[in-house]
């Protein structure tokens, strides 16, 4: 009898759970989850103590706010009217750091994968998340490629910063 009780509580915390859970970084987990996708988070070793760290792909999601990380041309991304010079230098400061943690990433021979809150929201995020999935396989797939050939020592930093300009 009190185990039944237990079950059906959990059950309802549980649902009650995944109801709440539809924070943009809980989108993307649970897409990557179910699709077989295994990784780790806030992993402590690496710069910018990326949201999502896939080891098998070499690569770090950053699931990032559009006004806290100056998404441009996004309609998120609005300065406020007042205090207009403070919320600049904080969005701007920000955006800095995203880049120097990119490039860091990039020089330890990692992917970085910014994914903005407004391609999550429900009318996007089909597209956001398949199009994710197809960037991680094709990195994997790249990677593979790339290791049967010699690279010459100069190649990785290019490749880091044209990921980078990607990434502006
Ligand atoms: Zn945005």
């Amino acid at each position: 009898m009190n185990d039944v009780l237990t079950i059906e509580q959990r059950h309802r915390c549980m649902s009650h759970v995944g109801a709440k859970n539809t924070k943009p970084e809980m989108v993307v987990r649970r897409y990557l989850w179910g699709h077989g996708y295994r990784y780790r988070l806030n992993h402590p070793r690496l710069p910018g103590k990326p949201d999502i760290v896939l080891r098998k792909y070499r690569t770090c999601i950053f699931i990032n706010g559009c006004f806290w990380h100056g998404h441009e041309g996004c309609r998120y991304y609005t300065i406020p009217k007042t205090n207009t010079q403070f919320w600049n230098n904080k969005v701007q400061r920000n955006k800095k750091r995203d880049v120097k943690v990119q490039h860091e990433l990039a020089t330890m021979g990692w992917h970085s994968i910014t994914v903005w809150e407004c391609e999550l929201k429900p009318i996007k995020r089909e597209e956001t998340l398949k199009s994710l999935a197809y960037t991680l396989n094709r990195i994997f797939l790249q990677d593979r490629t790339v290791k049967r050939y010699e690279i010459p020592d100069d190649e990785p930093m290019m490749a880091a910063e044209n990921f980078c300009n990607c990434n502006m």
